[in-house]
């Protein structure tokens, strides 16, 4: 589903309206009735990125087809949209498991992936093709990889939340983050991405890593979120 006509035909099809509204306290809502006959999506209007607006659509669709999803609809805050911020009810982290698959399906997404590597450029060009918001791909590309790989948000230089794939078993610290990251360096403002081996213990708090073990840190700032992005890929394999 790459262009917004797409998008529109399957709200059409659902019998589902969407509005911008103004407001503070979240950042979309469902209001429908239990048979789902039709249902309105409101959108916060502040959401500045286009991506970020579809996925925000897209996870109040999952609300509306999934089962179980409240009754009489569902509202959600930005901090629970496109997150797997740790305490998120399980209905949340069900609709951004749905957007994500609407809009960046696995089959297509996963021999991309691949036959490169899960980085924040690839990300990137993913993003632009699909439709979908950075932090979308940046998550999905660490999903479909088959390296050990991790996404980690952070805000005002604190790991936020993160989300490891399933091979990537490593214990993930918590907390302000290590002056030794790439991460941490950016939010001194200067240059907005970098990338390249840290030591590992500057994100990872495993008891036995391997002496002088160094992990490959992929960064971004995103300045207007305060925000760094990362994938974290254990290129070493330990
Ligand atoms: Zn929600």
């Amino acid at each position: 589903m790459r262009s917004a006509g797409d998008l529109i035909a399957l709200l059409d099809r659902l019998g589902l309206t969407v509005k911008e509204v103004d407001s503070d306290g979240f950042e979309g809502v469902l209001v429908c009735r239990a048979d789902r006959v039709k249902g309105i999506i409101a959108i916060q209007r502040g959401i500045s990125e286009e991506g970020r607006k579809r996925f925000a659509i897209c996870h109040e669709i999952g609300h509306f087809i999934l089962p179980g999803h409240g009754a009489d609809g569902c509202v959600c805050k930005g901090e629970d949209i496109e997150s797997w911020r740790k305490g998120a009810p399980e209905y949340e982290i069900e609709a951004n498991a749905f957007a994500s698959e609407l809009l960046l399906p696995y089959r297509e997404l996963a021999p991309m992936v691949q036959k490169k590597k899960a980085t924040i450029a690839l990300a990137k060009d993913i993003a632009k093709s699909f439709g979908s918001s950075l932090t979308a791909s940046c998550l999905k590309s660490v999903d479909v990889t088959d390296e050990k790989c991790a996404f980690i948000y952070s805000v005002d230089e604190s790991i936020k939340w993160f989300h490891r794939n399933e091979t990537f078993w490593h214990y993930i610290r918590g907390g302000k983050l290590a002056p030794e990251s790439l991460a941490a360096q950016l939010f001194k403002g200067g240059i907005r991405e970098q990338d390249g081996a840290v030591p590992a213990v500057a994100w990872l708090g495993d008891e036995q890593l391997p002496f002088d073990a160094t992990i490959w840190e992929d960064s971004i700032l995103l300045p207007n979120y305060n925000s760094v992005l990362t994938i974290l890929t254990n290129h070493k394999g330990f």
